[in-house]
């Protein structure tokens, strides 16, 4: 099953995605982690996408697209996958379509996780992640047992360079003019699911997306 999942940042698409990935054993692909994956080895794709990410623009679509074509190629993609932040702009959509209809492949849905405005700003800048094992929580929605500190692997947590306020700004205004269209682009292919996901917890819009999955 292929699952593409849409919404502005801090809309929850990569809580979602690692719930759907240990539940339905498929693969999270989440460009923003290959991208800052890229940048802390210093690779040249890092080098090229760190000035993008940093002022909350776009990477370039023929960046991106590049390390998707290898990606859904992988073995582990076989069986499907779930897109966590790829395809972003209408380009985007168009290049994965044809490289899933060569390897035979097409989108099954795409959920959009619909979130007010003020309420992303308070999600984001409360975001914190484990750099070791990818695991997320907010310190006032679902902070961790000790604070600053993982749960699951015990490293020290950290905030986002791109999680300040005026940069999540810039990324929502990207959001509405590149991104959002994608939400005509796939109700038109009829694979579109709207959850409206404002006040919810991870588990109360978990609960959408597995009635939606089928499981
Ligand atoms: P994310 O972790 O998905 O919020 O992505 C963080 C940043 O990585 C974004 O603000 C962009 O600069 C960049 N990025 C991630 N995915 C894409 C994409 N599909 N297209 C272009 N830029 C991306």
């Amino acid at each position: 099953m292929i699952i593409v999942l849409l919404g502005p940042p801090g809309c929850g698409k990569g809580t979602q995605a690692q719930r759907l990935m240990d539940a339905m054993h498929l693969p999270q692909i989440s460009t923003g982690d290959m991208l800052r994956k890229a940048l802390k080895d210093g690779t040249p794709l890092g080098l090229e996408a760190k000035k993008y990410m940093e002022s909350g623009q776009l990477v370039p679509d023929s960046l991106v697209i590049n390390i998707m074509k290898e990606r859904v190629k992988s073995p582990d993609c076989a069986k499907g996958f779930v897109l966590d932040g790829f395809p972003r702009s209408i380009p985007q959509a168009e290049a994965l379509d044809v490289m899933l209809s060569d390897i035979g492949k097409k989108i099954d849905v795409a959920i959009n996780f619909d979130v007010p405005e003020e309420e992303l700003i308070i999600r984001i800048s409360g975001r914190r992640s484990c750099p070791k094992c990818g695991a997320m929580f907010h310190i006032r929605f679902s902070p961790p047992k000790t604070e600053g500190i993982c749960d699951k692997c015990g490293e020290k947590l950290y905030q986002r360079a791109d999680d300040n306020e005026e940069t999540v700004r810039n990324r929502l205004k990207v959001y509405n003019s590149q991104t959002a269209p994608l939400i005509d682009y796939y109700s038109k292919k009829g694979v579109l699911k709207n959850i409206v996901a404002g006040g919810g917890t991870p588990d109360s819009v978990f609960a959408k997306v597995k009635e939606i999955v089928g499981f």
